[in-house]
């Protein structure tokens, strides 16, 4: 099997653009160059203001090109812990933003005609045991108390694979080749007239008041405002809030193509993109080109600066090894590649934007589950910016305050939710 330090979903930019060399002035800096700050860069150039945008490898190389392709709108907290923790308003405003998140990428895949393969097919929330079923109704429950339309399933007409026993079918969202879609998106950014520099890292941004200063290896940017879109790396920063985002390395890896009426013996008639209820989800999904990709399970927390990297073989293994586990009438099934990105996780495991100073604002819409949403607050941001009163569903994931929590992510604590994802793994095989 190959283990790529890259995105499996599509070969980079054929052409890189170029560094920045030198001193420029422009109205606003966006500083890192994935879904969101792309975004918030078109929205900001559509609107006529000069924007310059920095990208230390080339757009769309982070996360935004490496993820499982779900365009979701699950915030990455559980539902029912929600529930327990919020105030059903809040709630139902976190569930409105993730919504209107997952339109706002379906409308630029449409306007920027993306070709990415989506597939507006919704996703399940699936449980492989009986404690996860009982869960995922519980779960529907207070989705359904926050505004969402998923739906309680379960039993064979489902379609979903065999020991899937049923879940939460959200029909909102889809799958998408998120390879594809960065390029796409890059296209358009570079079409709108963005400024954009690859392979130019920032290294220090500093806001002195009337002007925001970014520091490049061979040159200096000075902006009026500036929009840190950095996700995992953004701690690299020294303007960026302390414990704003714990970067966590997630793998995925993709199977040989599978023959459809193999999908249909093992019962995955629907076809349905799936993602388990354990503590560290897992997901499966049939790609257009016929294959499956699955990933998370084991996840690593690491630190900034955030090196290139290739999944590390144990957790590809056991990637396999559950794969194998959870489809066993596709136990012949060969793994080809592995590749995995840096997702950033904020203390509270929520969606979070919000001001590092007075004239640099930041956006954390991560957590594992921010393909659409980084996309959504980017544009947010990109208004914010301009004067626009904030919008509502801005305003949900507003950090008011500059402080964060120490997260309590960290390697022997993923690991224990590893072990207890296994443990109830074992419990539930005892009790078949
Ligand atoms: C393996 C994997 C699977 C995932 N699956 C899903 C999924 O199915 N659905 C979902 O909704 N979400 C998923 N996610 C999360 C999702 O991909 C991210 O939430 C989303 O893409 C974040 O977008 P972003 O623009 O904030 O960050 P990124 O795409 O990470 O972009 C940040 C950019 O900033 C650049 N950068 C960093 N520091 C600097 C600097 N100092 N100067 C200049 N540039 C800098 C980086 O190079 C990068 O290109 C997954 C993530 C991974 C890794």
């Amino acid at each position: 099997m190959k283990l790529i330090d890259d995105t499996g979903w599509a070969d980079q930019p054929a052409k890189v653009q170029p560094s920045l060399v030198g001193e420029i002035d422009c109205d606003v800096v966006v500083i890192g160059g994935g879904g969101g700050g792309m975004s918030a860069a078109l929205r900001l150039a559509e609107k006529g203001v000069d924007v310059v945008l920095l990208e230390a490898k080339t757009l769309g190389w982070g996360a935004t090109s490496r993820n499982a392709g779900y365009i979701t709108n699950s915030v990455a907290a559980d539902p029912e812990m929600l529930g327990f923790l919020m105030k059903r308003e809040r709630l139902r405003e976190l569930y409105r933003y993730a919504e209107h998140s997952v339109h706002f990428a379906e409308e630029a895949i449409a306007r920027h005609g993306i070709e990415c393969d989506y597939r507006q097919e919704g996703i399940v929330m699936a449980a492989v045991s009986k404690g996860q079923l009982r869960h995922a109704r519980r779960n529907a429950k207070v989705m359904a108390e926050a505004g969402s339309n998923a739906e309680f399933v379960e039993g064979p007409d489902a379609g979903l694979p065999q020991g899937f026993l049923g879940g939460i079918r959200e029909g909102v969202g889809g799958t998408v080749n998120p390879g594809k879609f960065a390029l796409g998106l890059r296209a358009a950014t570079i079409a709108a007239g963005v400024r954009v520099y690859e392979a130019t890292p920032a290294r220090d941004v500093v806001d002195s008041g009337g002007r925001v200063s970014v520091v490049t290896p061979n040159g200096r940017v000075r902006a009026r405002k500036a929009l840190l879109t950095t996700n995992a790396a953004s701690n690299g920063l020294s303007i960026a809030p302390k414990h704003l985002a714990t970067p966590v390395w997630t793998s995925l890896v993709e199977t040989e193509p599978v023959a459809p009426e193999r999908l249909d013996e093992i019962g995955w008639t629907s076809r349905a993109p799936l993602v388990t209820l354990h503590m560290i989800l897992e997901s499966y999904r049939v790609t257009p080109r016929g294959t499956i990709a699955f990933g998370t399970r084991r996840i690593q927390a690491g630190r900034n600066p955030l090196p290139d990297r290739t999944p590390a073989p144990n957790v590809v293994d056991d990637l396999v090894r559950g794969f194998h586990e959870r489809f066993p009438g596709l136990s012949d099934v060969k793994p080809v590649q592995a590749w995995g990105g840096w997702i950033g996780m904020s203390s509270t495991w929520l969606p979070v934007a919000g001001e590092a100073s007075d004239n640099v604002l930041y956006s954390e819409a991560c957590n594992g589950h921010g393909f659409a949403q980084a996309q959504y607050v980017g544009q947010l941001l990109a208004d914010q910016v301009t004067g626009v009163p904030m919008h509502e569903d801005l305003a949900a994931i507003w950090h008011g305050s500059k402080r964060f929590w120490p997260s309590f992510v960290s390697n022997p604590a993923l690991y224990l939710g590893w072990l207890a994802d296994r443990a109830a793994d074992r419990l539930a095989a005892i009790g078949k």
